[in-house]
């Protein structure tokens, strides 16, 4: 049987991974700074979540949800503590996607309207809020299974204000930082208004973390960096560092009812084990904290950089736009530097490495991308 061909692939096969390091299976070493799309939040077979994985692993992989399992309790309350979420309640899934689907089900079910609005650019996984990411007709077309998807222009108030005052849209959905999108972060003004004018309308509003959450943008949430709540907050990715788990946190005015939501595999043992291991690592290693030293520090090295266009980005998520199309950037950075990277369009170049990423390691980085860019630009 083959594979389904829905993505280009390198022809790397990585064999083993350590912090920030991975290794092909030649042996070769790359400096990971993309994570598998952001997944990798405390670094590859960290000692601490290899042990408690491996540990749980020799017990239970998984039990049915219909019997008590204190790991899912255990769960929710270090990521209430963390996040300072600690009055919501907690649905656990198993990816992203899931999340929002869930986030658009309980939206619904509260308000008894199916009108969604998002954002041009943004990405929501393979869900009932589509995808904007591309001009591409054969992708563009959200996926509209019961929700009617209205797009608007990132930051634009005044016409989400205006949609918003009809009193007939269930849920806005929204990333914390644009991540598939390019980079974009919502301003602080904006988020906040959004949230005043949903309130008012009584519409839900959705933070998608999936991406910009876990840490990564140097707070827990990004969208921390504004004076808000949103009613749902969807995550996955970082959450289990590469083992898959997703989960929604719930604001208290949802009253739960059985039947209400449901699941097979989400917030199975292991996974749940992987998940509170990863906020223990986060905790006492202080990620969240070196995620905003270490991606000031790179940032403000590449503003210095004068070949590039535009640097975007928060703590460790950070966008780097040229002029010009960086395929080839990318690809001398992966094969003569061995420095995994991502992309976002055909301009940016995306950095989401693991959280753990030393100054060090962000000065190799640097000094590998001058040379890069000098060698490529001016050839
Ligand atoms: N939401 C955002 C912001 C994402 O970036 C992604 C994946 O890239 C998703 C949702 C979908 O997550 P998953 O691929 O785990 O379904």
């Amino acid at each position: 049987m083959n594979l389904f061909d829905v993505y280009p692939l390198f022809d790397i096969e990585i064999a083993k991974g350590i912090g920030c390091r991975t290794y092909d299976n030649n042996g070769i070493e790359y400096l990971d700074l993309y994570g598998g799309h952001a997944v990798i939040s405390i670094g590859h077979s960290h000692p601490y979540y290899v042990q408690k994985l491996t540990q749980q692993l020799e017990k239970l992989v998984f039990y049915s949800n219909s019997v008590q399992n204190k790991f899912q309790k255990e769960l929710a309350e270090k990521l209430g503590a963390l996040s300072g979420y600690e009055d919501y309640s907690l649905f656990l899934v198993n990816s992203g996607a899931e999340a929002n689907e869930n986030a658009l089900k309980l939206a619904s079910f509260h308000t008894g309207r199916t009108k969604v609005i998002a954002f041009n650019k943004s990405f929501h996984g393979r869900t009932s809020a589509a995808v904007r990411v591309t001009d591409n007709p054969k992708i563009v077309a959200p996926i509209n299974e019961g929700f009617e998807v209205e797009f608007f222009a990132l930051n634009d108030i005044d016409s989400v204000r205006k949609s918003l005052n009809n009193n007939d849209v269930c849920a806005v959905i929204i990333e914390g930082i644009q991540g598939v999108g390019g980079i974009k972060i919502p301003e602080v003004s904006f988020l906040e208004e959004l949230s005043v004018a949903c309130k008012a309308t009584g519409t839900i509003l959705i933070i998608d973390e999936v991406q910009s959450g876990y840490g990564r943008s140097g707070k827990f949430f990004a969208h921390q960096y504004a004076n808000i709540r949103p009613d749902l907050i969807t995550i996955a990715k970082g959450m289990g560092n590469g083992f898959p788990i997703g989960g929604l946190l719930i604001s208290p005015m949802f009253e739960a009812t059985y039947g209400m939501l449901g699941t097979t595999f989400g917030g199975n043992h292991l996974a749940c084990v992987a998940a509170i291991a990863v906020l223990d690592i986060m905790k006492v290693e202080r990620l969240t904290e070196n995620a905003q030293t270490i991606g000031n520090y790179l940032m403000e090295e590449l503003k210095k950089i004068p070949q590039i266009k535009e640097v975007r980005g928060l703590g460790l998520m950070i966008g780097i736009e040229f002029e010009q199309p960086i395929k080839e950037i990318r690809t001398k950075l992966l094969f003569d530097k061995k420095i995994f990277t991502g992309v976002t369009g055909t301009n940016v170049i995306r950095l989401l490495p693991p959280l753990c990423l030393s100054k060090s390691d962000a000065n190799h980085f640097l000094t590998s991308f001058k040379e890069v860019i000098l060698s490529t630009l001016t050839d």
